[in-house]
């Protein structure tokens, strides 16, 4: 026993030392001693072994406040590497990640069908596609998924998009590609990137990260970690009644639903059925041909009907994010996904309800802003994730692991 506890307090301090390098650019064994209170020599030693393993390298010496002048470590973005995938409505998207966050090869395949198998092959050929793009010994793949996700056990609930259901996908990559697999959902990964890669200065732990595109969700960050309440459900506002009178039917099976007024899919059927019966609008020419950039054009060249639904949109949004920030008493909401394409005006729109609907007295703490990695964050999320498991960054998989003996292997054996 005595001796699984040392192992224990090795690991907790050893991962806290890699805590450290995570979040500074540069340290050095002094100031990681002096933060994690762990002595110098004990901080010396998890140096070493990081050394040894390539993870942190030795970059020359700092300036000294007095005395020997300090030798820079730091944390080797390329040392280990990551698949990361967005799994969104139309497209797979795939990267190669570091431990930075930096995208190191990309690549995107359409999705063709709503067949659950055959969206399995194709998440695998990407997957395959970018394990030959890196040479680097791999932590693992991580994938953000729309639907709800049991992210413990990789199994994704139900996914109307993909037509899985009770889809165990992540132990199946797993038997696959031999090697770590984590499933989150599209929101709560999208939420990990913005709040990991927020930029050093502000590190606030709690956030709220809306996603509004084809659905709308909510990721929710307490305390640096994602929260996903009892089911899995939590943030999940797309289907908060907001017409309570004459709503549209929600593909959920309910009406006036937040999606059927400020989701993409929402704002283009309004725009298709008012532009008909309005011909004074750029839009009436369109009608039948209406897509989200259409839209944008529309709203930019200060389209009255363009505006007017978009605006709408964005005041739904805004009533759902009062009740969800206030609800938590969370202040910090990042706004992203497609719709946050009309900008600003869009924004004033969503923060002029959010800031109404709210207590008085917390109307000054909230903010809403639009995201910072608006293309990439449900592929940084998802990968970040996967790299805040530090065990997994001491054993990676080889590069090209087993994979490809196996299929080389098989192949002779045919
Ligand atoms: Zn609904």
């Amino acid at each position: 026993v005595e001796k699984a506890t040392q192992q224990h307090i090795k690991e907790l301090n050893r991962n806290l030392v890699l805590k450290i390098l995570f979040e500074r650019s540069t340290t050095s064994r002094a100031e990681i001693a002096r933060i994690s209170n762990l002595t110098r020599t004990t901080v010396s030693d998890i140096i070493a072994g990081l050394i040894e393993e390539g993870l942190v390298s030795e970059i020359g010496t700092g300036s000294s406040m007095g005395g020997k002048s300090p030798i820079l470590l730091r944390l080797e973005p390329d040392s280990r590497h990551m698949i990361s995938l967005n799994l969104g409505q139309n497209e797979f998207m795939g990267a190669v990640v570091n431990l930075r966050g930096e995208i190191r090869e990309m690549t995107t395949r359409p999705v063709e069908g709503r067949d659950g198998e055959k969206a399995l092959k194709t998440v695998c050929a990407v997957i395959d596609e970018l394990i030959r793009k890196t040479e680097r010994p791999l932590v693992g793949i991580s994938l953000g998924t729309p639907g709800l996700v049991n992210t413990r056990e990789g199994i994704v609930i139900n996914s109307v998009n993909m037509d899985w259901r009770n889809f165990p996908l992540g132990p199946r990559l797993r038997e696959r590609f031999s090697m770590p697999v984590f499933v989150l959902n599209d929101c709560q990964a999208a939420a990990m990137g913005e709040y990991k890669y927020q930029g050093d200065e502000q590190h606030t732990p709690n956030m709220i990260v809306v996603m509004a595109g084809h659905g709308i969700g909510a990721g929710i960050i307490i305390n640096g970690e994602i929260f996903q309440g009892d089911g899995g459900y939590a943030g999940e506002i797309g289907h908060i009644v907001t017409v309570r009178e004459n709503g549209l039917l929600c593909r959920c099976g309910n009406r006036g639903c937040l999606e059927t007024v400020a989701s993409a899919r929402a704002v283009i059927q309004s725009a298709e059925s008012q532009a008909m019966v309005t011909p004074e609008s750029v839009l009436n020419k369109q009608v039948g041909r209406i897509t989200l950039e259409v839209l944008e054009k529309a709203f930019d060249a200060g389209d009255d009907l363009a505006r007017q639904i978009i605006i709408h949109a964005g005041h739904a949004l805004g009533e759902a994010v009062a009740s969800l920030a206030g609800g938590l008493n969370i202040d910090k909401v990042i706004l992203t996904g497609m719709m946050t394409r009309f900008g600003q005006n869009y924004l004033e729109a969503v923060q002029e309800k959010a800031g109404k609907n709210i207590l008085p007295r917390l109307r000054q703490e909230i903010s809403v802003e639009l995201g910072h990695h608006r293309d990439n964050e449900i592929i940084l999320g998802a990968s970040a994730y996967l790299a805040s498991d530090y065990s997994l960054l001491l054993k990676p998989v080889g590069a090209r692991n087993n994979l490809w003996e196996k299929e080389i292997w098989q192949g002779n054996s045919l």
